[in-house]
């Protein structure tokens, strides 16, 4: 470990087993934000292994992040060309 974020204040150290459902309240706590904030809230109180494995499992099985993911949707490919 070549970082430490805790050094100046008091984290909590969080388990593996309580991570993903620790990581969702935030999800819902903050109206679902991105995988950066989302690690940025979390560094701010807490403390755990692979936290950024675990957000990106999080965003990605929450059917809201999916959503707000793909929010642009004038951004989506051209899709006219159904033949219906
Ligand atoms: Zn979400």
């Amino acid at each position: 470990m070549a970082f430490s974020l805790c050094e100046t204040r008091e984290c909590l150290v969080v388990p593996r087993s309580v991570l993903d459902g620790l990581l969702t309240a935030l999800q819902i706590q903050f109206s679902h934000p991105s995988k950066y904030q989302t690690k940025h809230l979390f560094s701010g109180y807490f403390f755990a292994l692979d936290v950024d494995k675990a957000i990106d499992l999080v965003s990605s099985s929450c059917h809201i992040c999916e959503t707000v993911k793909s929010t642009p949707k004038h951004f989506q490919p051209q899709s006219s060309e159904e033949a219906s």
